[in-house]
């Protein structure tokens, strides 16, 4: 009598096996088919889950779950004023739910793991209606501060506290902005950050970057704050300084794959006439015929030869600045044109007054006066002003009461322990007094 019982018991874990298997991701989309296990008439209902991929448009987003074009018409129609499908980004989730006859019954779509856009078929009206599933979650202000360690760096304490990859490039991002942490961080270098993260039960679904400090002996002292604007997917959504200046790292990027600066800017005797010279630039070596980048986007305003600075090209920024490449052996645009940033505008060369295949590389700021590219941090964009700079202040002023609540809070859970405990030991003492006041 134990072994068909027990047959039926393998037979049946199988089953729940195979059914388990189904369930893990496969590379492409995957296919799983839904049935119930134990009524008798199997329904043969067919889910198919995809993600937006890499230079998918929505119609081939939609494709890839098996949606043919003249469904998702549709579709599209159906969620046109719930979803902002021109916001769709890799990543994004689409399940699409068919019948026995092939027949699409449910569509869902999230942009992120919180809120899901359902579509159902209704089998007695015949048409689409619509749900928005938004899971409960709640916001909670989380503060992570410390010290640089000897030969530690401010990412690397980030991730070993176990934030996710992207808040932390996003912290660095900001401060890549006003420090230069290649040659100014130097070890006891304070560093606050006030996150709001948001919560699902257990997970962090979520989180904003709200308020990030830097200070530093070398670098100096820094703080950035985060403004949300009203207006929903506004670009002023970012990072400022309290006076309302953008932090956004888009900025500069390498001319060339490789820096390797032959000759710096300043004073310097001159390679080809040998007399005292000022070096409005830097010269960066790299060899015939290299690719040379756009550090930033922009607009060509100079593509000519000179017999001094060769084959020349001027790229004009938003924020007013210009950058110069020199020397080149090509130039692969014209005055008048926009460029990306890290396109490539042109190639190392040695046209022009020089003694070898370099390039010359040179900024100017928005007023004219040449300054050391390498001091270039960012490109700037437009200072937040008008309401946009009020709610700023408000903003600012928000996060401020936020890190103090915070930071009371500490110091009153410190005292409590104390009170109660003469020196406990896992307790490291912290004197609030020294902390940069905000
Ligand atoms: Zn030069």
């Amino acid at each position: 009598m134990l072994y068909p019982t027990m047959m039926k018991f393998i037979l049946l874990m199988t089953i729940i096996v195979g059914l388990y298997s189904c369930d893990k991701p496969r590379s492409e989309e995957q296919v799983a088919p839904v049935m119930t296990l134990l009524s008798a008439p199997r329904v043969e209902n067919t889910v198919i889950k995809g993600e937006v991929k890499r230079g998918q448009g929505l119609y081939q987003a939609l494709k890839s779950v098996s949606i043919v074009n003249s469904q998702a018409l549709k579709l599209i129609n159906e969620l046109r004023d719930e979803v902002e499908f021109s916001k769709l980004k890799v990543g994004d989730r689409l399940v699409a739910t068919f019948n026995e006859s092939k027949q699409l019954i449910n569509f869902s779509f999230s942009q992120n793991s919180v809120e899901t856009h359902v579509v159902t078929l209704n089998k007695k009206t015949g048409k689409w209606d619509y749900s928005l599933n938004v899971l409960e979650t709640s916001w909670r202000p989380r503060l992570l501060e410390g010290k640089l360690r000897s030969g530690s760096t401010l990412e690397d304490d980030l991730i070993a506290t176990g934030l996710e990859r992207s808040v932390v490039n996003e912290v660095v991002n900001v401060l890549l902005c006003k420090v230069n942490f290649r040659m100014n961080a130097r070890e006891g270098d304070r560093y606050k950050i006030l996150l709001s993260e948001r919560k699902h039960k257990d997970n962090i679904v979520g989180t904003k970057v709200l308020f990030t400090s830097y200070s530093g002996t070398r670098a100096g002292k820094h703080e950035a704050f985060y403004y949300e604007d009203e207006e929903k997917g506004s670009t002023y959504t970012a990072h400022y300084t309290e006076s309302g200046q953008a932090l956004i790292s888009s900025g500069l990027r390498y001319p060339l794959s490789r820096l390797h600066v032959r000759s710096s800017y300043g004073w310097r005797r001159h390679p080809v006439t040998g007399k005292r010279a000022m070096h409005r630039g830097v010269d960066l070596r790299g060899r015939h015929g290299a690719k040379v980048h756009a550090v930033a986007a922009g607009k060509v305003v100079i593509s000519t030869f000179n017999k001094f600075a060769g084959n020349k090209i001027g790229i004009r920024h938003k924020d007013g600045s210009t950058s110069f490449y020199y020397h080149l052996s090509r130039r692969g645009v014209s005055v008048g044109s926009w460029v990306r940033s890290h396109q490539v505008i042109g190639r190392v060369g040695a046209t022009g007054r020089v003694t070898g295949a370099h390039l010359h590389f040179g900024f100017k700021k928005p007023n004219g006066r040449w300054m050391n590219p390498l001091n270039k941090r960012m490109i700037a964009t437009p200072r937040l002003s008008g309401q946009r700079y009020i709610n700023l202040t408000h903003q600012i002023s928000m996060h401020k009461g936020t890190l103090a609540d915070l930071e009371i809070s500490k110091e009153t859970k410190y005292l409590v322990a104390n009170l109660q405990h003469f020196e406990r030991p896992e307790l490291t003492y912290k004197d609030f007094s020294l902390l940069p006041r905000l």
